[in-house]
């Protein structure tokens, strides 16, 4: 008996909250910027450069294998504009193979890749969802501009200077 009235009245309550369905696709609803879409390619703006130099770390690394690359000979490095004597030529990820994993973000050590909020590219065809240089940095581009993303080596090395200044000041 306590038990049936206890559920009719979890009924009641919830007849009259507010509904928390999201009217998915018509209404997107706003991701979180910790959200890991599929990976992109950054855009280095002091240099308007890719901070890629396609060492080739996360393509080993990838569980999948689902990412290629490859580099040149940096022409802004020789002109003394960049300090990256390779720079990324070639880049391609197929989305499709691709588990979301974030262990080539993980590895790459030129804050050169992230995973960005793209997450609607279904296609229907197998090979479709591969992706080139160009796309993974426009992706990218959306991405740092959309969460005012800062390179994750030069946040360590702020985040350490307050604290010594902090530690200095204490
Ligand atoms: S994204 Fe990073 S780890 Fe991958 S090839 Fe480019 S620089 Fe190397
Ligand atoms: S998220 Fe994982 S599977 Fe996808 S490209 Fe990166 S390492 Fe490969």
């Amino acid at each position: 008996m306590l038990g049936s009235l206890k559920g009719m009245f979890l009924t009641l309550t919830s007849a009259f909250r507010r509904p928390v369905t999201d009217q998915y696709p018509n209404k997107p609803r706003q991701l979180e910027d910790r959200f890991m879409g599929f990976p992109a390619l950054t855009w280095d703006h002091n240099v308007g450069e890719p901070f890629c130099t396609s060492c080739m770390v996360c393509i080993r690394q990838c569980p999948t294998q689902c990412m290629s690359a490859t580099m040149i000979d940096n022409p802004l490095q020789k002109e003394g504009k960049s300090h990256r004597r390779k720079i990324v030529d070639t880049f391609e990820i197929n989305l499709n193979r691709c588990i979301l994993c974030g262990i080539c973000v993980e590895v790459c050590n030129f804050d050169a890749i992230v995973m960005s909020h793209e997450h609607e590219m279904s296609v229907y065809q197998r090979n479709d969802d591969r992706v080139d240089l160009i796309e993974l940095l426009e992706m990218g581009k959306r991405y740092q501009e959309d969460t005012g993303w800062i390179p994750p080596s030069q946040r360590k090395k702020a985040e350490k200077e307050e604290t010594a200044v902090e530690k200095a000041s204490a």
